[in-house]
């Protein structure tokens, strides 16, 4: 057994100084630190000062998309994706994403993140190295049928999923459907039909460009949503991404299906200039998720940022400040990505898996201690992280990978090779 000594930091409580139990990949208990006798604990980790957060789960990613960062800035969202990225994507070998995957987790994992729900090409490989850093990951091979892009094939999509399915605890597949504009209605229809029989998440960018709405309308009268529904494909087991020109009844029409909205607030505010109606979105009883949408545009695999950004762009966006308050956007970044996903993650409660962080806060900007949300929020930074769990297993520690034996400056390093 293992042991995680500080304060739990859950959504839905604080627990100060406490010792979480961690055994056969579930938190088995949380007690006092004085009863750690009582258990068979042959490692601890942390101490008075340290935060104990559920792992932080990135419910929109493209890992290897850690390849382009920094290029294409400033460029709105269809010149960005159509004139720099899939010129640039047309060049990847195998190998190159499996390379780029791996940086893209290890950035992740790093920072907080145990759990990421990757949308990309040559999914097997980001697969593999999931797999070889132990992180948690949803992996869905990118399709599309009304963009001929060879890396993009439906068959592909279909076929990855069987590959994966049942194959690992750690590696969930999921079926990936490019977006509502670059995606039949036939096909969609198709990839709902397989879906249901095998009980899928479906992972779809939704109402991300404002091109995207007019095509969807042009070639079916429908809204984005609409569209998803005339597919039979808007219900809780379809996370939707952005959403950032959805209209009034599109937001009702989507509230009312049970499906999550995953808000990525930084990618979408830089690209577009915008933001998702999340706050409309969760009032109406939507299940809100973060995701980073990659290191281009966000920069950084950093959820703390995310969850930063997320807080104060809402209340810009809304001009409101009692809108989106740590609390809750810590909830979006925890609990709301594991009922997307249907994990038994995002709280750190017994019987709920060990994707845990350990977060070093004896540290100025910590003081006095007061609030542990806030301080979390709008105090943390990825590089506080210590330790991470996934499965009850320190994947993460002080800099090193331990799954792989290296260490973040060694995969700098061999990044350069
Ligand atoms: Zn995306």
């Amino acid at each position: 057994m293992k042991a995680l000594l500080g304060t739990v930091v859950d959504p839905y409580g604080v627990k100060k100084n406490v010792a979480v139990i961690v055994d056969s990949g579930y938190i088995r208990d949380i007690v006092p630190p004085d009863r750690l006798g009582e258990y068979d604990v042959d490692e601890t980790y942390g101490g008075e000062g340290y935060l104990i957060l559920p792992g932080l789960i990135n419910a929109h990613t493209h890992v290897a998309m850690a390849r382009f960062r920094g290029l294409g800035e400033d460029l709105p969202t269809d010149r960005w994706l159509e004139e720099v990225i899939w010129p640039a994507e047309l060049q990847w070998t195998p190998r190159e994403i499996h390379r780029w995957a791996l940086i893209g987790m290890a950035e992740a994992l790093a920072n907080g993140s145990t759990t990421i729900n990757d949308h990309y090409f040559f999914a097997d490989e980001i697969a593999r190295a999931s797999l070889e850093l132990g992180i948690r990951a949803f992996i869905g091979q990118t399709v599309m049928d009304e963009v001929d892009f060879p890396l993009a094939k439906p068959g592909d999509g279909f076929r990855f999923f069987k590959r994966w399915d049942g194959r690992s605890s750690l590696v969930k597949p999921t079926m990936a459907p490019h977006a509502t504009n670059t995606v039949s209605l036939e096909l969609m229809r198709e990839i709902g039909e397989f879906a249901r029989e095998r009980d899928a998440l479906i992972h779809v960018h939704l109402s991300q460009s404002r091109r995207e709405v007019e095509t969807v309308k042009r070639r079916y009268g429908l809204t984005p949503v609409g569209y998803l529904r005339r597919a039979g494909v808007l219900d809780r087991k379809l996370v939707g991404v952005h959403g950032i020109y959805l209209d009034g009844e599109e937001v009702e029409l989507y509230s009312r299906s049970g499906a999550t909205l995953v808000h990525c607030s930084l990618s979408m505010a830089k690209l577009e200039g915008r933001i998702a109606p999340v706050i409309e979105l969760a009032e109406r009883g939507t299940n809100v998720a973060l995701g980073n949408d990659s290191p281009n545009p966000s920069g950084l695999m950093d959820m703390f940022e995310e969850m930063r950004f997320s807080a104060v762009l809402n209340r810009v966006w809304r001009r409101r400040t009692d809108v989106a308050s740590a609390k809750e956007v810590f909830r979006w970044a925890t609990f709301g990505g594991a009922r997307a996903l249907g994990l038994k993650a995002g709280l750190v409660r017994p019987g709920q898996l060990a994707d845990l962080v350990l977060l070093n806060a004896r540290k100025p900007q910590f003081l006095p201690g007061r609030n542990p949300y806030s301080h979390t929020v709008y105090s943390a930074r990825g590089s506080d992280v210590e330790v991470v769990m996934v499965n009850g297993e320190a994947v993460y520690r002080n800099g090193l990978f331990t799954k792989i034996g290296k260490t973040i400056d060694e995969l700098w390093e061999s990044s350069l090779q």
